[in-house]
Protein backbone atom coordinates (compact mmCIF):
# COMPACT_ATOMS: atom_id res chain seq x y z
CA UNK A 1 0.00 0.00 0.00
CA UNK A 2 1.30 3.40 -0.67
CA UNK A 3 1.13 7.56 0.52
CA UNK A 4 1.06 10.05 -2.24
CA UNK A 5 2.50 13.72 -1.86
CA UNK A 6 0.46 15.98 -3.21
CA UNK A 7 2.05 19.62 -2.88
CA UNK A 8 3.03 22.51 -4.67
CA UNK A 9 6.41 22.41 -3.09
CA UNK A 10 9.71 22.92 -4.45
CA UNK A 11 11.91 19.32 -5.24
CA UNK A 12 14.42 19.24 -2.49
CA UNK A 13 11.50 20.22 0.28
CA UNK A 14 9.54 17.16 -1.29
CA UNK A 15 12.54 14.57 -0.90
CA UNK A 16 12.91 16.01 2.60
CA UNK A 17 9.34 15.26 3.34
CA UNK A 18 9.32 11.58 1.20
CA UNK A 19 12.93 10.95 3.66
CA UNK A 20 11.14 11.90 6.90
CA UNK A 21 7.40 9.71 6.01
CA UNK A 22 9.53 6.56 4.67
CA UNK A 23 11.50 6.40 7.91
CA UNK A 24 8.55 6.65 10.15
CA UNK A 25 6.98 4.25 7.90
CA UNK A 26 8.81 1.43 6.90
CA UNK A 27 7.46 -1.01 5.13
CA UNK A 28 5.18 1.18 3.00
CA UNK A 29 5.52 3.27 -0.11
CA UNK A 30 5.79 7.02 -0.20
CA UNK A 31 5.26 8.45 -3.97
CA UNK A 32 6.12 11.97 -4.80
CA UNK A 33 4.19 11.49 -8.03
CA UNK A 34 1.43 9.48 -9.72
CA UNK A 35 1.79 6.96 -12.46
CA UNK A 36 -0.40 4.16 -13.74
CA UNK A 37 1.27 1.56 -11.85
CA UNK A 38 0.87 3.11 -8.27
CA UNK A 39 -2.67 4.88 -8.49
CA UNK A 40 -4.28 1.39 -7.63
CA UNK A 41 -2.38 1.40 -4.30
CA UNK A 42 -2.63 4.48 -2.87
CA UNK A 43 -4.09 4.64 0.31
CA UNK A 44 -3.67 7.86 1.83
CA UNK A 45 -2.59 11.40 0.46
CA UNK A 46 -0.58 13.88 2.18
CA UNK A 47 -1.29 17.02 0.88
CA UNK A 48 -0.12 21.05 0.84
CA UNK A 49 -2.14 22.63 -2.01
CA UNK A 50 -2.45 19.92 -4.31
CA UNK A 51 -3.22 20.80 -7.99
CA UNK A 52 -6.74 20.99 -8.86
CA UNK A 53 -7.53 17.26 -10.17
CA UNK A 54 -4.71 15.83 -8.15
CA UNK A 55 -6.56 13.31 -5.70
CA UNK A 56 -9.11 12.20 -8.67
CA UNK A 57 -9.13 8.52 -10.14
CA UNK A 58 -7.46 6.78 -6.61
CA UNK A 59 -9.78 4.05 -6.21
CA UNK A 60 -8.06 3.19 -2.94
CA UNK A 61 -7.90 6.15 -1.79
CA UNK A 62 -9.85 6.26 1.75
CA UNK A 63 -7.99 8.93 3.89
CA UNK A 64 -6.62 12.62 3.10
CA UNK A 65 -4.05 14.61 5.60
CA UNK A 66 -3.71 18.40 5.07
CA UNK A 67 -0.23 19.01 6.08
CA UNK A 68 -1.73 22.85 6.75
CA UNK A 69 -3.33 24.06 9.80
CA UNK A 70 -6.12 26.16 7.45
CA UNK A 71 -8.34 23.87 5.18
CA UNK A 72 -10.47 26.26 2.90
CA UNK A 73 -8.52 26.14 -0.45
CA UNK A 74 -9.19 22.35 0.01
CA UNK A 75 -12.55 22.83 0.43
CA UNK A 76 -13.11 24.77 -2.41
CA UNK A 77 -11.34 22.74 -4.56
CA UNK A 78 -14.03 20.22 -6.06
CA UNK A 79 -11.91 17.72 -6.81
CA UNK A 80 -11.16 16.46 -3.76
CA UNK A 81 -13.08 13.61 -3.06
CA UNK A 82 -15.57 14.76 -0.62
CA UNK A 83 -16.96 11.89 1.13
CA UNK A 84 -13.03 10.72 2.19
CA UNK A 85 -12.26 11.88 6.05
CA UNK A 86 -10.09 14.97 5.73
CA UNK A 87 -7.63 15.68 8.71
CA UNK A 88 -5.96 19.41 9.02
CA UNK A 89 -2.68 19.54 10.67
CA UNK A 90 -2.73 20.56 14.11
CA UNK A 91 1.04 20.13 14.89
CA UNK A 92 2.55 21.78 18.42
CA UNK A 93 5.67 22.89 17.18
CA UNK A 94 3.24 25.34 14.88
CA UNK A 95 1.06 26.58 17.67
CA UNK A 96 4.24 27.49 19.10
CA UNK A 97 5.46 29.09 16.33
CA UNK A 98 2.45 31.10 15.85
CA UNK A 99 2.49 32.01 19.83
CA UNK A 100 6.18 33.13 19.20
CA UNK A 101 5.06 35.42 16.07
CA UNK A 102 1.60 36.60 17.93
CA UNK A 103 4.28 37.80 20.96
CA UNK A 104 6.83 39.49 18.89
CA UNK A 105 4.07 41.47 17.18
CA UNK A 106 2.17 42.14 20.37
CA UNK A 107 5.34 42.95 22.39
CA UNK A 108 6.64 45.50 19.07
CA UNK A 109 3.80 47.36 19.09
CA UNK A 110 3.40 47.63 23.14
CA UNK A 111 7.48 49.04 23.20
CA UNK A 112 6.73 51.05 19.57
CA UNK A 113 9.58 48.71 17.95
CA UNK A 114 7.95 49.75 14.64
CA UNK A 115 8.13 53.16 15.41
CA UNK A 116 11.42 53.15 16.47
CA UNK A 117 12.82 51.32 13.44
CA UNK A 118 10.89 54.15 11.37
CA UNK A 119 12.79 56.66 13.35
CA UNK A 120 16.56 55.08 12.99
CA UNK A 121 15.48 54.92 9.54
CA UNK A 122 15.14 58.79 9.55
CA UNK A 123 18.27 59.75 11.95
CA UNK A 124 15.64 60.56 14.47
CA UNK A 125 16.33 60.00 18.41
CA UNK A 126 13.28 60.49 20.32
CA UNK A 127 12.63 57.71 23.09
CA UNK A 128 8.44 57.27 23.25
CA UNK A 129 6.53 56.97 26.41
CA UNK A 130 7.02 52.96 27.63
CA UNK A 131 3.54 51.44 28.02
CA UNK A 132 3.24 48.36 30.66
CA UNK A 133 2.27 44.88 29.39
CA UNK A 134 -0.76 45.00 31.80
CA UNK A 135 -2.21 48.09 30.05
CA UNK A 136 -3.18 46.52 27.23
CA UNK A 137 -5.95 44.65 26.16
CA UNK A 138 -5.41 42.27 23.27
CA UNK A 139 -8.07 40.20 21.84
CA UNK A 140 -7.69 37.30 19.69
CA UNK A 141 -10.54 36.39 17.70
CA UNK A 142 -10.58 32.55 17.15
CA UNK A 143 -9.94 30.81 20.19
CA UNK A 144 -8.53 27.24 18.57
CA UNK A 145 -5.51 25.48 17.94
CA UNK A 146 -3.43 28.68 16.88
CA UNK A 147 -5.64 31.26 19.52
CA UNK A 148 -5.47 29.10 22.98
CA UNK A 149 -1.99 28.73 22.05
CA UNK A 150 -1.26 32.80 21.52
CA UNK A 151 -3.70 33.89 24.29
CA UNK A 152 -2.12 31.69 26.51
CA UNK A 153 1.27 33.13 25.70
CA UNK A 154 0.11 36.86 26.01
CA UNK A 155 -1.40 35.97 29.63
CA UNK A 156 1.93 34.44 30.55
CA UNK A 157 3.48 37.80 29.45
CA UNK A 158 1.35 40.30 31.31
CA UNK A 159 -1.04 41.12 28.80
CA UNK A 160 -5.02 41.20 29.37
CA UNK A 161 -6.61 38.99 27.12
CA UNK A 162 -9.82 38.88 25.58
CA UNK A 163 -10.95 35.78 22.62
CA UNK A 164 -13.72 35.40 20.99
CA UNK A 165 -14.70 32.26 19.75
CA UNK A 166 -18.12 30.18 18.52
CA UNK A 167 -18.48 28.17 21.84
CA UNK A 168 -17.37 29.38 25.26
CA UNK A 169 -13.68 28.97 25.53
CA UNK A 170 -12.19 28.19 29.13
CA UNK A 171 -8.27 29.43 28.94
CA UNK A 172 -6.60 30.59 32.31
CA UNK A 173 -6.72 34.30 32.61
CA UNK A 174 -8.61 34.64 29.22
CA UNK A 175 -12.17 36.58 29.11
CA UNK A 176 -14.15 34.42 26.71
CA UNK A 177 -16.76 36.22 24.59
CA UNK A 178 -18.90 33.83 22.08
CA UNK A 179 -21.32 35.10 18.86
CA UNK A 180 -21.80 37.50 16.69
CA UNK A 181 -23.67 40.00 19.33
CA UNK A 182 -20.35 40.31 21.12
CA UNK A 183 -17.92 41.03 18.19
CA UNK A 184 -18.59 45.24 18.13
CA UNK A 185 -18.16 45.20 22.40
CA UNK A 186 -14.62 43.08 22.31
CA UNK A 187 -13.12 44.84 19.22
CA UNK A 188 -13.97 48.53 21.17
CA UNK A 189 -12.42 47.23 24.00
CA UNK A 190 -8.83 46.45 22.73
CA UNK A 191 -5.83 48.07 22.42
CA UNK A 192 -4.40 44.96 19.90
CA UNK A 193 -7.00 42.88 17.90
CA UNK A 194 -5.37 39.38 16.35
CA UNK A 195 -7.31 37.55 14.01
CA UNK A 196 -6.79 33.60 14.16
CA UNK A 197 -10.20 32.60 12.92
CA UNK A 198 -10.45 30.18 9.93
CA UNK A 199 -11.67 31.39 6.78
CA UNK A 200 -15.18 30.56 6.36
CA UNK A 201 -18.16 31.71 4.95
CA UNK A 202 -19.11 33.83 7.94
CA UNK A 203 -15.55 35.21 8.56
CA UNK A 204 -14.77 35.92 4.75
CA UNK A 205 -14.84 39.65 5.02
CA UNK A 206 -15.03 39.93 8.66
CA UNK A 207 -12.51 43.21 8.29
CA UNK A 208 -14.33 45.72 6.89
CA UNK A 209 -14.86 49.18 7.37
CA UNK A 210 -17.50 48.56 9.70
CA UNK A 211 -15.09 46.07 11.83
CA UNK A 212 -12.60 48.54 11.63
CA UNK A 213 -14.52 51.75 12.75
CA UNK A 214 -15.94 49.64 15.73
CA UNK A 215 -11.97 49.14 16.76
CA UNK A 216 -10.36 51.83 19.43
CA UNK A 217 -9.21 54.66 17.82
CA UNK A 218 -5.61 54.32 17.71
CA UNK A 219 -5.86 50.75 17.97
CA UNK A 220 -3.69 47.91 15.90
CA UNK A 221 -4.68 44.99 13.82
CA UNK A 222 -2.52 41.73 13.71
CA UNK A 223 -3.70 39.65 10.57
CA UNK A 224 -2.48 35.50 10.92
CA UNK A 225 -5.41 34.34 9.65
CA UNK A 226 -6.45 34.04 6.14
CA UNK A 227 -5.79 37.58 3.85
CA UNK A 228 -9.47 36.88 2.56
CA UNK A 229 -10.64 37.60 5.88
CA UNK A 230 -9.98 41.69 5.60
CA UNK A 231 -10.78 43.88 2.93
CA UNK A 232 -7.80 46.08 1.90
CA UNK A 233 -9.15 48.63 0.95
CA UNK A 234 -10.98 49.33 4.13
CA UNK A 235 -8.05 48.32 6.32
CA UNK A 236 -6.11 51.07 4.45
CA UNK A 237 -8.61 53.63 4.92
CA UNK A 238 -8.77 52.57 8.55
CA UNK A 239 -4.97 52.96 8.63
CA UNK A 240 -4.72 56.87 6.67
CA UNK A 241 -7.49 58.11 8.51
CA UNK A 242 -5.60 57.41 11.83
CA UNK A 243 -8.54 55.98 13.11
CA UNK A 244 -6.19 52.53 14.04
CA UNK A 245 -2.34 52.64 14.74
CA UNK A 246 -0.69 50.15 13.06
CA UNK A 247 -1.10 46.48 11.20
CA UNK A 248 1.13 43.88 11.19
CA UNK A 249 -0.13 41.30 8.32
CA UNK A 250 1.06 38.01 7.20
CA UNK A 251 -1.27 36.71 5.10
CA UNK A 252 -2.82 38.29 1.64
CA UNK A 253 -5.89 37.98 -0.58
CA UNK A 254 -2.82 37.21 -2.91
CA UNK A 255 0.11 35.81 -2.34
CA UNK A 256 2.81 36.18 -2.68
CA UNK A 257 1.74 40.18 -2.19
CA UNK A 258 1.96 41.62 -5.90
CA UNK A 259 4.83 43.90 -6.03
CA UNK A 260 2.08 47.50 -6.70
CA UNK A 261 0.15 46.64 -3.48
CA UNK A 262 0.02 49.75 -1.28
CA UNK A 263 0.93 47.50 1.83
CA UNK A 264 3.84 47.05 0.65
CA UNK A 265 5.43 50.74 1.30
CA UNK A 266 2.94 51.91 3.96
CA UNK A 267 4.29 53.11 7.00
CA UNK A 268 1.77 51.92 8.88
CA UNK A 269 2.04 48.10 8.33
CA UNK A 270 4.43 45.65 8.87
CA UNK A 271 4.31 42.32 6.31
CA UNK A 272 5.93 39.18 6.56
CA UNK A 273 5.61 36.47 3.58
CA UNK A 274 3.06 33.97 5.41
CA UNK A 275 5.90 32.78 7.79
CA UNK A 276 3.83 33.10 11.60
CA UNK A 277 3.74 29.40 11.85
CA UNK A 278 5.36 27.42 9.26
CA UNK A 279 4.27 23.36 9.62
CA UNK A 280 7.31 21.65 11.21
CA UNK A 281 8.60 18.56 9.41
CA UNK A 282 9.22 16.54 11.65
CA UNK A 283 6.45 17.08 14.21
CA UNK A 284 4.08 17.41 11.61
CA UNK A 285 5.02 13.46 10.22
CA UNK A 286 4.35 12.42 13.47
CA UNK A 287 1.16 13.61 13.61
CA UNK A 288 0.34 11.94 9.91
CA UNK A 289 1.82 8.78 10.75
CA UNK A 290 -0.13 8.22 14.04
CA UNK A 291 -3.70 9.55 12.19
CA UNK A 292 -2.25 6.88 9.17
CA UNK A 293 -2.23 3.77 11.83
CA UNK A 294 -5.22 5.26 13.55
CA UNK A 295 -7.30 5.03 10.08
CA UNK A 296 -5.81 1.77 9.66
CA UNK A 297 -6.43 0.35 12.63
CA UNK A 298 -10.13 1.51 12.85
CA UNK A 299 -9.23 3.52 15.62
CA UNK A 300 -10.84 7.56 15.77
CA UNK A 301 -8.65 10.01 13.73
CA UNK A 302 -7.05 13.51 15.14
CA UNK A 303 -8.53 16.65 13.92
CA UNK A 304 -11.04 15.99 11.46
CA UNK A 305 -12.71 18.50 9.59
CA UNK A 306 -16.37 19.30 9.57
CA UNK A 307 -16.97 20.34 5.97
CA UNK A 308 -20.45 21.54 6.73
CA UNK A 309 -19.11 23.91 9.30
CA UNK A 310 -15.90 24.75 7.16
CA UNK A 311 -13.39 24.25 9.31
P1 LIG B 1 -9.19 26.09 14.58
O1 LIG B 1 -8.47 25.22 15.55
O2 LIG B 1 -10.17 25.47 13.66
O3 LIG B 1 -9.91 27.22 15.45
C1 LIG B 1 -10.81 28.12 14.90
C2 LIG B 1 -11.37 29.01 16.02
O4 LIG B 1 -12.19 30.02 15.42
C3 LIG B 1 -12.25 28.24 17.00
O5 LIG B 1 -12.08 28.78 18.30
C4 LIG B 1 -13.65 28.54 16.49
O6 LIG B 1 -14.65 28.52 17.48
C5 LIG B 1 -13.49 29.96 16.02
N1 LIG B 1 -14.51 30.33 15.04
C6 LIG B 1 -14.78 29.73 13.85
N2 LIG B 1 -15.80 30.36 13.23
C7 LIG B 1 -16.19 31.36 14.07
C8 LIG B 1 -17.21 32.34 13.99
N3 LIG B 1 -18.03 32.43 12.95
N4 LIG B 1 -17.34 33.20 15.03
C9 LIG B 1 -16.51 33.10 16.12
N5 LIG B 1 -15.52 32.19 16.23
C10 LIG B 1 -15.37 31.33 15.22
O7 LIG B 1 -8.15 26.90 13.66
P2 LIG B 1 -6.56 27.08 13.91
O8 LIG B 1 -5.83 25.86 13.61
O9 LIG B 1 -6.39 27.71 15.24
O10 LIG B 1 -6.23 28.15 12.76
C11 LIG B 1 -6.67 29.49 12.87
C12 LIG B 1 -6.33 30.28 11.60
O11 LIG B 1 -4.89 30.38 11.48
C13 LIG B 1 -6.80 29.65 10.30
O12 LIG B 1 -7.30 30.66 9.45
C14 LIG B 1 -5.53 29.07 9.69
O13 LIG B 1 -5.63 28.99 8.28
C15 LIG B 1 -4.52 30.12 10.14
N6 LIG B 1 -3.12 29.68 10.15
C16 LIG B 1 -2.18 30.54 9.66
C17 LIG B 1 -0.84 30.19 9.70
C18 LIG B 1 0.21 31.17 9.23
O14 LIG B 1 1.38 30.80 9.10
N7 LIG B 1 -0.15 32.42 9.01
C19 LIG B 1 -0.45 28.94 10.21
C20 LIG B 1 -1.43 28.10 10.72
C21 LIG B 1 -2.77 28.47 10.70
P3 LIG B 1 -15.01 27.13 18.24
O15 LIG B 1 -13.86 26.89 19.18
O16 LIG B 1 -16.24 27.46 18.97
O17 LIG B 1 -15.14 26.09 17.17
Amino acid sequence: MSLLLATDFAPDVLQRWADELSESLRGETVLTQRSPTHDASIEMALVANPAPGALQGLPRLGFIQSMWAGVDRLLRDDTIPSDLPLARMVDPAMSAAMAETALWAVLSLQRDHFAYAAQQRAGVWHALPQRRADDLRVAVLGLGEMGRAVAQRLVVNGYTVLGWSRREASLPGVASFTRDAALPAVLAHADIVINLLPLTARTHSLFNAQAFSQMKPGASFINLARGQHVVDVDLLGALNRNHLHHAVLDVFQSEPLPANHAFWSHPKVTVLPHAAAQTDLRSATAVAVANLQAWREGRPMAHLVDRARGY
